[in-house]
């Protein structure tokens, strides 16, 4: 399925010294009793592309929530930006200019026209005129070459089509971080090139990326680091040749067993 797309690993990884853009430090997150994400740390540098894996429930969609604050974390810190996730409104709107997630189900609003979709934020959030958001939502809808289809409502395209248009939406905002929660894992097969096609080449622009997908192929070809997760836990996490080659864990042992 991936044949196509280009190993960009020969692309500048980030070096060690690059701006650190997002440091989580010994963070738990609970749903009541429940502990979903134990002891997090993690740090992400400017231009960094990150894949996420672990098994289903293992806090892969809870993890990468907290790093906009779709969810609230109990204990640790979150900074993104410099700036630090707390109850402070200001701060959050501030990290979520900056932070952009798509999502599996693409959460487009049904009722608004393509257009309308990628225009929303800009009006409403970054207080553009409308004929400028306009213009830049063409822009990024040619992007990802789906700019015939702008005047349509979502229900009348494909799901590669609106996770496309799903990612040009995020786009309007200009952000400096792109999460992706299992963007193509409600897609038809035959839809998941197209979108991941579109991910590469945000990497390639040197995107600062974390992506929770089981798609193996991008994370060899795209990613500068793969993390596993288990039971709320970062398990094991290495450069991609290593992490498929040589896994340390036994469960990572097993997932990988699994799912190659
Ligand atoms: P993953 O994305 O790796 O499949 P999630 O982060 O969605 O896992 O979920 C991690 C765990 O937290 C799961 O056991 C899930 O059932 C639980 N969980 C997630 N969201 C909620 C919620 N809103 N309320 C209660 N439990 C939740
Ligand atoms: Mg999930």
């Amino acid at each position: 399925m991936s044949e196509a797309i280009d190993d960009i690993r020969h692309e500048p990884t980030p070096a060690p010294g690059r701006e650190v853009v997002i440091e989580v430090a010994h963070v738990d997150k609970f749903f009541g009793e429940f502990q979903a994400l134990r002891d997090i740390n993690l740090t992400v540098r400017r231009g960094e592309r990150i894949v996420i894996c672990g098994p289903s429930g293992s806090g892969k969609s809870t993890l990468i929530r907290c790093l906009n604050r779709l969810e609230v974390h109990q204990a640790g810190t979150i900074v993104v930006d410099g700036v630090e996730l707390t109850d402070n409104v200001k701060n959050i709107e501030a990290v979520r200019r900056e932070v952009c997630m798509v999502f599996q189900h693409f959460n487009l609003f049904p009722h608004k026209t393509v257009l309308e979709n990628l225009t929303l934020a800009p009006i409403w959030v970054r207080k553009m005129p409308r004929r400028d958001a306009e213009a830049l939502a063409m822009k990024y809808l040619e992007r990802v070459r789906i700019a015939e289809q702008a005047k349509k409502y979502p229900g009348q395209l494909s799901g590669g089509q609106q996770q496309r248009v799903a990612i040009a939406r995020s786009l309007c905002m200009e952000p400096k971080i792109m999460l992706f929660d299992e963007p193509t894992s409600a897609l038809d097969p035959e839809m998941v090139k197209e979108v991941l096609d579109v991910m590469v080449e945000l990497a390639k622009e040197g995107m600062t990326m974390l992506c929770v997908t089981h798609e193996m192929g991008f994370a060899k070809q795209v990613a500068d680091r793969v993390i596993f997760m288990d039971a709320g836990q970062i398990v094991e996490q290495n450069e991609p040749q290593a992490f498929f080659d040589n896994p340390q864990n036994e469960r990572t042992k097993l997932f990988l067993s699994q799912i190659l």
